[in-house]
């Protein structure tokens, strides 16, 4: 999407805003930042509108993010659908990750708006405003309502911070553009507390995260090359420290940071018994995206995502593999 059709798809959604009053957001399962920071952003923004918005995540908010202000208005759906005439997905790159129990609470919508940056996102939505080369979805609500002149209460205010931070490494990946430092500043002029803000995202981790640390160290692994490296959190360990679903989040991070390596994986048993897959690519000639594909996932060329059926024994030398070949064709 060029910058012109990214501006004429933002004035089809500010006409459907415009028209309607009853909006449902939502954003993919298991949220990270981007997630829950985009749908606080945008609903809190319609609210000071005067619209009515009910935002909702299949898994509610992670324990990490719930110092977010606005969090507490982010709820897991309600069992009967909701009376809502526009459903808006966030950062949502298939329509499935919703989750079922948010799809059935918006099943009432008649219009549905798909914002995202994930250029695997087949564009389900009635109007799609999918632009991959945004380093989040935070980024492109900032734009959407910055170009329509939507207010920014400060719960949207920090909630785009976060969201862009956490997807852009702290501003650090190569997706970060002048107009992400922009915004940055932008925010800050608006009275958002940086030391504040970055102490309650990245240094406010419970204990028990280092523990998982110290188990995935003891499962880590590096190709004879040295350019892929993985690890693996077992059912058992889960249990055994007691872990929230978002205390992995971003320690990939910590093997993708190795010298030589150039892929890393992270490989998680699921309750269900599906696995769930984490990659990271540091060479901009091999796309993790196309690997997660293959098994049905997708996500971005340097962070994707699967999940795929286990048991780990079986899905982690597929994955693996597939990987090894995308490093040898490069
Ligand atoms: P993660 O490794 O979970 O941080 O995800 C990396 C990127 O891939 C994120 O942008 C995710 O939204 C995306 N992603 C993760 N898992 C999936 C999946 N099963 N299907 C599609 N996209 C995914
Ligand atoms: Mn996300
Ligand atoms: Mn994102």
């Amino acid at each position: 999407m060029d910058d012109q059709e990214f501006k004429k798809v933002i004035d089809e959604i500010g006409a459907v805003i415009s028209a309607h009053q009853r909006f449902v957001l939502m954003s993919h399962v298991r949220p990270d930042g981007d997630a829950i920071g985009s749908v606080i952003a945008l609903g809190f923004s319609l609210m000071a509108m005067g619209k009515t918005v009910f935002i909702i995540n299949e898994d509610g908010v992670p324990e990490s993010l719930e110092f977010l202000k606005g969090s507490e208005k982010v709820t897991t759906p309600p069992k009967d659908p909701l009376e809502v005439e526009v459903a808006i997905a966030l950062d949502t790159a298939t329509k499935p990750r919703l989750g079922d129990g948010s799809l059935h609470a918006a099943s009432k919508a008649k219009i549905w708006l798909n914002i995202d940056h994930h250029i695997s996102n087949p564009a389900y939505g009635d109007i799609n405003l999918i632009d991959a080369r945004k380093p989040a979805t935070g980024q492109i609500i900032y734009e959407l309502i910055k170009a329509l002149g939507y207010p920014i209460p400060d719960e949207t205010r920090d909630a785009v911070y976060v969201a862009v931070s956490t997807d852009t490494g702290s501003f650090q990946y190569g997706s970060t553009t002048a107009a992400t430092y922009e915004l940055g500043a932008d925010l800050i002029r608006r009275g958002l507390n940086v030391g504040k803000i970055n102490a309650d995202t990245y240094d406010n981790h419970p204990y028990r995260r280092l523990e998982l640390m110290r188990a995935l160290l003891n499962t880590l692994q590096i190709s004879d090359d040295g350019q892929l490296a993985c690890w693996e959190l077992l059912d058992q360990t889960r249990l055994d420290l007691n872990l929230q679903p978002d205390d992995s989040e971003g320690l990939i991070d910590m093997i993708r940071s190795v010298k030589g390596v150039r892929v890393a994986a992270f490989f998680e048993e699921l309750h269900d018994g599906k696995i769930r897959v984490s990659m990271r690519s540091k060479d901009s000639g091999i796309n993790v995206c196309n690997v997660a594909t293959e098994f049905g996932g997708g996500g971005h060329a340097l962070a994707a995502g699967i999940r795929m059926a286990g048991p780990l024994s079986e899905a982690k030398p597929k994955v693996l593999s597939a990987l090894k070949q995308a490093l040898a064709s490069q």
